[in-house]
């Protein structure tokens, strides 16, 4: 694979159906993980566009038709958006591998087709809804409308960025809300063209808007901060969550936060490691480890523990570190210079705590026109202390901790030893076990001899520091909808 040259693209903001410049013309640079090329400029929402783009949205909630039409007229809209995306979807693609980094393949096999979903599913799932009805014997009748809130702030992280922010839209959309989307500064290729994906589908104006911009003092501060911004769904860094909590306070916004995960990925002596070794590989290193629900901390029943080692350790240094933009790409880069000093500082925390390094934990040799991004080698550690800030912090990269462990309770006392709870893997083949260390680990999501599987009406989430509210199916309905009851006299 040779370089791909890219163009400078100029990126603007999406306000009331429009393509519009940042008020105070403020454009910040985004840069292409892979080789530190620059590829966009893109226009900065100030406090006056943040401005614009709530009232564009309020206005579109209380007076467009998007609210009151039916059900059907706004799920087929959601739908022909769903399908503009396949349309799009080697475009899209190419967009999320050249901005996060992510290999295409994976780009192309798995997110841009699962955002589609994502906005297929809500708009399906909607229309199959009822309400709630409780007679009170024969002289009232109760029953329940589930209505839109008003305008969502829908706040998205760098690492999967189309399928995060379409996983939030789909139900904001499908319930009758109107949106203000902020990507995350590092990569807003793909989620700006929601813009006009939504006006070929004919979403009417100001019912999406995206907006750019960073947190602190600026779009996303601004937004979290707006009176006419009814709820927030959230999706990034806990210490983010906190500080989105307390901006959000002052006008009692609903909240919805998906935040930061330290999952304990156990291998029991009965786990079949045909099955455990790859997925476990896939846990640690899909997206160079940059996956909220990776399995990062690999937890190993000592009986076989040094047979796994060696086994994933092989695994590990099989994987190819490249160009995202290549088909045989395993793992790309990091997203940024800045991401890459948060990951390689644990390398020095983790010598400073006496981890056994198994395999990495430097740059790969790869070809001259690669030489400016942030590529790092499928790194493990063995850390006999669980309580190490190896294995207890988020690091986000491609770095696992392996750690052994004697006896069941011993392993779940590990598991449950950080502040996360997003999710849990569990490989054994002894079926008493599964259900008992499923029901005992305190996460939101429990797979069981799998990784990564997911079904779009299941409820998904953080315990602890993880999240605050589930998303998916009616989860998600919820979240997006007040529930009015309305009681009637029958007499
Ligand atoms: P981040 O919290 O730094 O940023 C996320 C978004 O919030 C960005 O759009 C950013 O601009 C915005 N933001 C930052 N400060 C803000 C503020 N004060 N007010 C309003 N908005 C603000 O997260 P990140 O580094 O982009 O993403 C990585 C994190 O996301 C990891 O912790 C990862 O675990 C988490 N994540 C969680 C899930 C999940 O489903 N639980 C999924 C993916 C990623």
């Amino acid at each position: 694979m040779t370089e791909v040259k890219t163009k400078v693209r100029e990126v603007k903001l999406f306000i009331d159906g429009e393509y519009v410049c940042s008020s105070e013309n403020s454009l910040f640079e985004v840069k292409n993980p892979a080789t530190q090329e620059v590829i966009a400029k893109v226009h900065e929402a100030s406090k006056e566009d943040v401005d614009r783009a709530c009232l564009a949205a309020r206005r579109a909630f209380e007076k467009g038709p998007w609210r009151t039409m039916t059900v059907q007229e706004r799920s087929n809209k959601i739908r022909r958006m769903a399908e503009i995306i396949i349309e799009r979807k080697e475009e899209l693609a190419r967009l999320e591998a050249l901005d996060v980094g992510k290999p295409y393949p994976v780009a192309l096999g798995f997110e841009i087709p699962r955002s589609a979903h994502n906005l297929k599913f809500f708009a399906d799932f909607m229309e199959q809804q009822g309400g709630e009805v409780y007679p009170m014997g024969e002289d009232f009748l109760n029953y329940t409308r589930y209505e839109p809130v008003g305008v969502a702030a829908l706040i998205t992280p760098w690492n999967l960025p189309f399928m995060l922010t379409t996983w939030k839209l789909g139900p904001c959309l499908a319930t009758g809300n109107t949106a203000v989307i902020k990507p995350a500064e590092a990569t807003p290729l793909t989620v700006s063209l929601l813009g006009e994906i939504a006006k070929e589908a004919g979403i009417p104006d100001g019912v999406i808007n995206v907006i750019h911009g960073f947190g602190v003092n600026s779009a996303g501060e601004f937004m979290t901060s707006h009176p006419e911004v009814d709820m927030i769904s959230f999706t990034g860094e806990t210490s983010t969550g906190k500080a989105i909590m307390k901006t959000g306070a002052d006008t009692l916004k609903k909240v919805s936060f998906e935040l930061g995960g330290k999952a304990a990925n156990i291998i029991f002596e009965d786990a079949n490691l045909e099955k455990a070794i790859p997925e476990s590989i896939r846990a640690a290193f899909m997206n160079s480890g940059q996956v909220c629900l990776a399995g990062s901390r690999i937890l190993v029943q000592r009986s076989i523990f040094n047979e796994f080692i060696d086994r994933f350790k092989k695994a590990a240094e099989e994987l190819v570190v490249g160009d995202p933009q290549d088909t045989l790409t395993n793992m790309g880069p990091l997203v940024s210079q800045e991401h890459y000093q948060k990951v390689t500082s644990y390398f020095e925390i983790a010598k400073l705590e006496k981890s056994t390094l198994i395999t990495g934990g430097k740059q790969p040799n790869l070809p001259e026109y690669l030489k400016d991004g942030y590529y790092l080698e499928p790194t493990v550690y063995v850390q006999e202390n669980p309580k190490a800030r190896i294995c207890q912090e988020e690091i986000f990269g491609p770095v696992v901790t392996i750690i052994p462990f004697d006896s069941e309770n011993e392993a779940l006392q590990i598991a449950n030893s950080t502040d996360y709870g997003l999710n849990a893997v569990i490989w054994t083949d002894n079926l008493q076990r599964a259900h008992r260390v499923s029901h005992s680990v305190r996460a939101g999501t429990i797979w069981v001899n799998c990784w990564f599987v997911r079904d779009l009406r299941a409820p998904f989430g953080g315990y602890k520091k993880s999240g605050v509210g589930r998303e998916g199916g009616h989860h998600s309905l919820e979240f997006f909808t007040e529930a009015k009851n309305i009681c009637i006299a029958l007499h």
